[in-house]
C-alpha cells in the first residue's frame, strides 16, 4: 500500500520525508493503459509522471495549505503537458498529453524542453477561495542558471524550492511501472517560519538571518543532504523505508512519525464530476456546443485523469445553458 513517512533529525534544523506510491501509482498507469484512445504511456513519460506525482505528494505534505498543490510541465517537445496534483488529504492524480514520438532513452530535454522553452509551474489552489484571494503560482524554466537544460526533474524542483522558500532542499525521485517514490530533505529555518505561502516574508527575512540560516551554510544540512543524494534509483524503488533510512542515516538520530498509509496516506482519487464537466461545456458557449451536437449527436467529454466518460445529449446541453432563473417560471425573483 502507498505510504508517507515523516522524520526529524533530532536536535538539528533538518527534516525529511519519504513517499512510496505503489497501489496509487499502479492505478494511475492502469487507467491510462485501458484508455483505448491513448493507450499506455511510453516508459520515459511514465517515469517522468511518476516522479512528478511523488514530488507533488511530498511538496503537499511539506506545506500547511488547505488546497491543491499542482505541478505542471508545459513542454515544447512531444510531451505537451504533464500534470500531477496532490490534495491536503494526500490523494493524488496525474496525467500527461503525448502528441509525438518519445524515444525509449528520452530524458527531460527530449520530452519537454526540445527548444529550451519548457516550463515547470507550481500552483497552490485554495480549496475555498476567499474573495480577492489569488491562486499562487511559481514558474521555473527547465534550465540551470547558465541556461543549460536540466536533465532531471529533481534539479528543476530543488531550484524552485530554493527560490520560493529560501530553504535548502534535496529531492531524490524515481519511478518505474510499479512504484513512484521520493525522498525530500529540507533545512528548517532556525528563526521564523518560511514556507510556500510565506514567500515574501522569507525573502525579506534574508537580510536579518544568521550565517547558519543562509542557503548552503548549514553544516548539518549539508552532511545529511550528501547522504540523501547517495540514494540510488534502484534503492529508492526497491527497498522498504526502514531499510532506506537505516542505510542512509545510521549515524544520525532520527525522530520518526507514525507512517501515513491507507485512508490517511497517499492514494489515487479523481475529483472530476458531471457538474464540473457541465461548467466546462458552459465555458465553450452555446454556439460551439450546438455545433458539436449537430455534428455528433451528443457531447462526450473524457476525464484525462481517471478516464471517466461524461455524455451530454441535446436535452442535457439545453439544461446547461438554461440559467437557473429560467427554470422555475413564476418563482419570485431577487431584485
Ligand atoms: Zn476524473
Amino acid at each position: 500500500m502507498s505510504e508517507l513517512h515523516k522524520f526529524l533529525f533530532e536536535g538539528l534544523p533538518v527534516r525529511g520525508m519519504i513517499v512510496r506510491l505503489t497501489d496509487a501509482w499502479q492505478e494511475i498507469l492502469a487507467r491510462r493503459a485501458s484508455n483505448t484512445t491513448t493507450g499506455a504511456y511510453p516508459t520515459p513519460v511514465a517515469e517522468l509522471l511518476g516522479e512528478m506525482t511523488a514530488a507533488a505528494a511530498l511538496m503537499q505534505a511539506n506545506i500547511k495549505f488547505k488546497g491543491s498543490l499542482i505541478l505542471q510541465i508545459f513542454g515544447d517537445g512531444p510531451v505537451k503537458v504533464t500534470v500531477a496534483e496532490a490534495k491536503p488529504d494526500l490523494s493524488v492524480r496525474s496525467t500527461a498529453t503525448v502528441t509525438g514520438e518519445v524515444s525509449a532513452d528520452a530524458h527531460l530535454p527530449q520530452m519537454v524542453n526540445l527548444h529550451g522553452r519548457g516550463r515547470c509551474a507550481i500552483t497552490l489552489e485554495p480549496a475555498e477561495r476567499v474573495p480577492g484571494q489569488q491562486t499562487y503560482q511559481g514558474v521555473v524554466p527547465l534550465v540551470d542558471e547558465h541556461g543549460k537544460p536540466l536533465v532531471k526533474l529533481n534539479e528543476v524542483l530543488q531550484h524552485y524550492m530554493l527560490q520560493s522558500e529560501q530553504l535548502d532542499t534535496t529531492l531524490v525521485l524515481a519511478a518505474d511501472d510499479k512504484v513512484a517514490a521520493g525522498l525530500l530533505i529540507q533545512r528548517l529555518p532556525t528563526k521564523g517560519v518560511a514556507n510556500l505561502e510565506g514567500t515574501q516574508d522569507s525573502a525579506a527575512a534574508v537580510q536579518g538571518i544568521s550565517l547558519e540560516d543562509r542557503i548552503g551554510h548549514n553544516e548539518d544540512y549539508n552532511r545529511i543532504s550528501i547522504l540523501a543524494s547517495s540514494l540510488t534509483r534502484d534503492e529508492l524503488l526497491e527497498l522498504d523505508v526502514d531499510t532506506i533510512l537505516r542505510r542512509l542515516f545510521w549515524e544520525e538520530k532520527l525522530l520518526r512519525f507514525e507512517p501515513q498509509t491507507g485512508m490517511l496516506g497517499p492514494r489515487f482519487r479523481c475529483t472530476c464530476s458531471r457538474e464540473r464537466v457541465a461548467g466546462m461545456i458552459r465555458g465553450l458557449g452555446v454556439q460551439e456546443a450546438e455545433e458539436i451536437l449537430a455534428e455528433r449527436g451528443d457531447i462526450e467529454v473524457g476525464c484525462d485523469f481517471c478516464g471517466k466518460q461524461y455524455r451530454f445529449d441535446a436535452v442535457d446541453a439545453a439544461q446547461i445553458f438554461t440559467a437557473p432563473k429560467d427554470q422555475l417560471p413564476g418563482s419570485p425573483t431577487v431584485q
